[in-house]
């Protein structure tokens, strides 16, 4: 009897596990409880993949031989416990593609970062000439690649909640850039659950694969220590210690393990910022172990360009830099964007707020912040903790008033940073959302003054 997949959600992994499934020879069922997108509806109709919308049919999910589970929908969900009880194995989608392909794995996964260090890992992959591949919360999925466009190797992004229904998936390379509190609902509000479940990356590492993850980070040295794995650890950190692999010498990030010593000028790295010091440097480890030459990762650690949302550059106006930073959806984030600037700030905090503690940004609030704008539904818990804090600040509660009033305030040489610590959701769709509408009225201040 052919073998049932049922994928739950039909979004870019669930839609590349259904075509996946499907190219395999499996009988294949998609069924999401909301409404699909209308590219993945025409996709599943065009390569004849049975769906359905707006509900959940038990009938036709518990006959299921496997399931591919959307890292969206938490493993609470009443048709994912049904499943659990029944014995039938829940994946996700890179547990599943990977099964399917021999191809060498890069994952990268921490609360923050991730996408930034994907796409420097993948560009400086691309550029010395591998036959690489983008996946995870970034690209096409990974299921679809393996299935019509294969590479030899991946660089994959993966979320906790990814790594939460993977069992057999073995990271060639895997990176753990820095634990700290977020998404902590989904975890019973427990660190250790959090930090547990990005730990499984490492597990099926061998020998012959590596495990790069940032030093200094209080939560993933305790975690270390109790880990035991066969993998060649790579550590990273400002500062050299016994095992360290790259670190800062006096203005030098120096790499330093079995494949290679090399270095690189700090200031020669194309990315700002301590985080992005950091990400460079779990990067060109990650070349390296794939053993890539250090002329090749020295040259593309300069020549990779801002990733938008991220600390993104979008205009100067009346000797003011404008800011986008809409991706620091936590206070931790902030903290990273505030560290690399080198100006005074007019900065845009708020929106949903997800139960932020923010003494983390208080010091440097007081040391470079001149005035805050306040942007969301809700602002009276960061106006409540500001207000004493900063010599001016404002409540508002749109997108155009708030950079109408950061221009207001805004002296020249002084940066507008949109880097709001909380999530979208009160007032944009999304992150991207928040940071298109933020340019777009940012050109529409320097057409004002045309
Ligand atoms: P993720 O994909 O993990 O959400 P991104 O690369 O999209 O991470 O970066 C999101 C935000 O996190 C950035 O705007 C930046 O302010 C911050 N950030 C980036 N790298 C780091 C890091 N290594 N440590 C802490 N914060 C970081």
């Amino acid at each position: 009897m052919k073998q049932r997949l049922v994928v739950l959600g039909g979004g870019e992994s669930g839609v590349g596990a259904a075509i996946l499934g499907k190219d395999k020879g499996l009988e294949v069922f998609l069924s999401d409880s909301g409404s699909l997108a209308q590219d993945y509806r025409d996709t599943l109709i065009k390569e004849n993949i049975e769906f359905e919308e707006g509900q959940h049919t038990s009938e036709k999910i518990l006959n299921a031989s496997v399931v591919v589970k959307s890292p969206g929908i938490p493993p609470t969900a009443p048709i994912v416990t049904a499943l659990v009880e029944k014995g039938i194995p829940v994946l996700s989608e890179i547990e599943f593609a990977a099964g399917y392909t021999d191809a060498k794995m890069v994952c990268i996964t921490g609360s923050n970062g991730k996408t930034t260090t994907t796409l420097l890992t993948y560009h400086i992959l691309k550029k010395a000439g591998l036959d690489v591949g983008l996946a995870g919360n970034v690209g096409k999925s990974l299921a679809l690649q393996v299935s019509r466009n294969p590479h030899s190797v991946y660089v994959i992004e993966l979320s906790s909640f990814q790594l939460e229904n993977m069992y057999k998936f073995q990271a060639n390379v895997a990176v753990i850039l820095n634990i700290t509190p977020d998404h902590l609902d989904r975890y019973d509000h427990k660190m250790e659950n959090y930090a547990a479940a990005k730990f499984r990356i490492l597990q099926n590492q061998t020998k012959d694969d590596f495990f790069i993850y940032w030093q200094d980070d209080p939560i993933i040295r305790r975690q270390v220590e109790t880990v035991q794995g066969e993998a060649l650890r790579l550590p990273f950190g400002l500062d050299k210690e016994d095992e360290t692999a790259a670190f800062l010498d006096n203005g030098i990030v120096r790499f330093s393990t079995p494949m290679d010593v090399w270095e690189i000028p700090r200031d020669k790295i194309s990315l700002p910022g301590l985080h992005n010091l950091y990400n460079s440097m779990a990067a060109g480890l990650s070349a390296t172990a794939l053993n890539i030459k250090n002329d090749k990762i020295r040259e593309a650690l300069q020549d990779f360009e801002a990733v938008e949302h991220r600390l993104e550059y979008v205009d100067t106006i009346d000797g003011v830099r404008y800011v986008n930073d809409s991706k620091a959806t936590n206070v931790n984030s902030t903290w990273y964007a505030l560290e690399s600037m080198d100006t005074p700030v007019v900065l845009i905090l708020g929106g949903k707020d997800k139960g932020n503690d923010y003494s983390e940004i208080e010091e440097l609030v007081k040391k470079k912040v001149r005035a805050i704008v306040c942007m969301g539904l809700h602002n009276e818990k960061l106006i409540d903790f500001f207000k004493d804090k900063v010599p001016q600040i404002r409540d508002t509660h749109s997108l155009k008033d708030a950079v109408d009033a950061c221009h207001a305030l805004a002296q020249p040489g002084d940066t507008v940073l949109l880097s709001p610590c909380c999530a979208s959701f009160d007032l944009f769709k999304s992150y991207e959302d928040r940071g298109k509408q933020f340019k777009a009225a940012v050109k529409t201040l320097t057409k004002e003054k045309d």
